[in-house]
This record gives structure tokens, C-alpha cells and sequence, in this order.
């Protein structure tokens, strides 16, 4: 439950606003760690005692149940409204196309992440051994399976700088020296050369769900990433607001990260940077269908995704070894960092961040790291 909110009875207003605005019962499954805890499948029985808990289950006994229901339906109706004006806005129902909604992009947002890194430029040891075995493979499945865990969150007791000591499952998010997200400084990366990423993204039909920790898409179909000679499937696709990676000081408004997993396990996330600007033909499609409730999982219609249409022009990017940006923060994901930003509209970041004001890990220590800058 919200740090805000742990009583009922001693609820303050914004504990009592957050609950109802979804935010109060982070499941324990994450986005990228319901692809790849070690703990999923060691002990699916002990149901941690954080587990997901209705605030009727974790109330006193003998409580009166909070009028929580009709604020929360207040919500989803603003929402519902935001999401009808913000289609209204671009003229149609039908698949949005990308369209300028008014003012020039301010700065980007750069809250919510902790001061750089230093980025070390001294060699470090071949990426290539850092390149682990993350999951048991049975990504699909466990994308849609929530497992219990520790609760964990972006604020409070449970944030970031709490993760590692929760239980020791999540220990790598305290000692491990391969953490994500980091700030990539250019003037000390590695330069190339440049092995351009093969990607073949097809319309698809997925899911949409609302996992309290982000907006997270699972996807079924034939879309692949081909990189260091191995081929990726693409699992899900999920956001974090403000972008968790910085580039030269530049934090930006809103990252995707596309989670791919090939045959061994190996996890790729593939980074699509977001700054304000005209609104984005993809985010429109998955913010229609969003859920308003944690839990609650929508169906997309068949092939309304094609994340073609989220990939910039310049294709360049930058390439890593880190972790999963969520607990349990298991290390040997191959990052792809794409330079390009592409833009969304206020709108459509203000609805986002109404559900999830800041849902981004600070950036961690580069511990001599290299980054490769493809060309
Ligand atoms: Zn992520």
C-alpha cells in the first residue's frame, strides 16, 4: 500500500488521492522483473506478506469500508475525459497520426533522477562476459503471471535506495556494479564501430495493463531485434516518466523501453527517448486503451500496434550492459540507448504522470562501464 496511506484511518488527503488514483497497491510483479526473478519460480507459495492487499483486506477488522470507490470512478472518469478530448483533439478515432497539439516543447523534464554519474573512461573488461543468462525464458508467461514479492515503489520507505535490502532476492540493487538506468556522457564512451540494429517490427495485437508500476504493453507476434548475433523476440513494451536514462546531462519527459528476450533467456531493451512535443501516434493508440484500474488488463485490437512508428529516423544509438531498471535490478540486459528522441504531447505526458507522477529509478554508478556509441 502507499507509504501515504498505510492506515486507513490515518490516510492523509494525498495518501487517500494517490490510493485512489491506482497508485496505492504496486503489485509485486515490475515490468522488466516479471521477465526475469529468480524468485518466481523458487518458492510461488509464500505469498509475501506485501503482497497485493485490497484496502478492504488491510484495513483494521471491523472498518468501515472507505468511500474509495466513488472517488476512484471520479478519476477514471476525468481520465476517460482526457484521454476522449485528447482523441478529439486529433480529429478522428482512428489511428491518431502524429499531430501538433500547440506549444513548442519546453525543457524537458528532467525531475526525479538523481545528480549524473560520473561516466569513467578507463577500459573496462569485454561487455561480452557481463552478458548473462537473466531468465528462465518463460518470458511470455511470466509477463502475464504476477508473482509475489516484496512491495517496492519510487517514493518513501520502499524507493529506490530501499530496494536492495527489501528481501534478498533484491540485493543486486544495492551491491551490483552493473546497475541501469546510467547517464551516458558521450565525451566517454566508446566509439563504434557501428553495428546497425536489425529490426523487424510487424503490426501486432497485445494486451494493455495497468501493473501499478507503469503502462505496460504485451505484445504477441513475429517482432524481432537482431543485435551481436543473436535474435530477440519482443515481449512488452512499457513507459517511465521522467525518462530514467540521461544523455549529456539531458534528461528527458518520457522513456519506452521494448523488451526483447531471445532463445537463451537474455534479456535486450531497446530505449526510445520522449520529449514534449507533437503527440505520439503509438502512445495515443495504448493511452485509448488504457486501463484505470491496477490489474486491469485491456485487449488491443489486432495489429493496432506497429512500433515502426516509434523508431526515429536516425537509428543510432548507444549500447551497454546494465540491469533491469526494477526490482530484483538482475544484471547481463543488453541495453540499446536510440540518440534520437522522439516526441509526445503535453497531454499526452499529463496523463501519464496523473497516473504515475514519477516512476523512474535514479541513474546508478557507471563503475567503468564501457559504452558503445554505434554509428
Ligand atoms: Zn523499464
Amino acid at each position: 500500500m502507499n507509504h501515504l496511506c498505510m492506515n486507513l484511518r490515518r490516510c492523509t488527503l494525498p495518501g487517500l488521492l494517490a490510493w485512489a488514483g491506482l497508485l496505492q497497491v504496486p503489485p509485486a510483479w515490475a515490468n522488466e522483473s516479471a521477465l526475469a526473478n529468480p524468485m518466481r519460480r523458487a518458492a510461488p507459495a509464500q505469498a509475501h506478506p506485501a503482497a497485493p492487499a485490497s484496502a478492504a483486506a488491510s484495513a483494521p477488522a471491523g472498518a468501515e469500508p472507505p468511500p474509495i470507490i466513488n472517488i476512484r470512478s471520479a478519476v477514471a472518469k476525468q481520465i476517460r475525459e482526457a484521454i476522449e478530448q485528447s482523441n478529439a483533439a486529433n480529429g478522428k478515432k482512428k489511428p491518431p497520426v502524429a499531430v501538433a497539439v500547440g506549444a513548442k516543447a519546453a525543457p524537458a523534464s528532467a525531475n526525479g533522477t538523481a545528480p549524473a554519474s560520473s561516466v569513467k573512461g578507463h577500459a573496462a573488461p569485454a561487455e561480452a562476459k557481463a552478458k548473462a543468462r537473466v531468465s528462465s525464458g518463460h518470458a511470455l508467461a511470466a509477463a502475464h503471471e504476477p508473482h509475489a514479492a516484496a512491495h517496492w515503489s519510487y517514493e518513501g520507505e520502499t524507493g529506490p535506495q530501499a530496494w536492495g535490502q527489501l528481501q534478498p532476492a533484491f540485493n543486486l540493487c544495492a551491491i551490483g556494479k552493473r546497475q541501469s538506468p546510467i547517464h551516458i556522457e558521450e565525451s566517454s564512451t566508446l566509439l563504434g564501430p557501428a553495428e546497425p540494429l536489425q529490426i523487424s517490427y510487424l503490426p501486432s495485437k497485445g494486451s494493455v495493463t495497468n501493473n501499478g508500476h507503469t503502462i505496460q504493453v504485451d505484445l504477441q507476434g513475429e517482432n524481432t531485434l537482431t543485435v551481436r548475433g543473436s535474435t530477440y523476440k519482443l515481449v512488452q513494451f512499457h513507459f517511465h516518466h521522467p525518462a530514467e536514462e540521461r544523455l549529456n546531462y539531458k534528461g528527458f519527459a518520457m522513456v519506452a523501453h521494448l523488451v526483447h528476450q531471445n532463445a537463451q533467456g537474455q534479456l535486450a531493451v531497446l530505449a526510445v527517448l520522449f520529449d514534449p512535443g507533437e503527440a505520439s501516434a503509438m502512445i495515443q493508440k495504448v493511452w485509448t486503451h488504457m486501463p484505470l484500474d491496477m490489474g486491469d488488463r485491456v485487449n488491443l485490437p489486432d495489429g493496432l500496434i506497429d512500433l515502426n512508428e516509434t523508431l526515429p529516423k536516425d537509428m543510432r544509438y548507444y549500447q551497454f550492459i546494465g540491469s533491469l531498471t526494477t526490482p530484483p535490478c538482475t544484471e547481463g540486459v543488453l541495453w540499446l540507448v536510440l540518440r534520437q528522441p522522439m516526441s509526445l504531447s503535453r497531454e499526452q505526458l499529463a496523463l501519464f504522470s496523473r497516473l504515475f507522477p514519477n516512476n523512474a529509478r535514479p541513474t546508478q554508478p557507471s563503475f567503468g562501464r564501457v559504452v558503445r556509441e554505434a554509428q
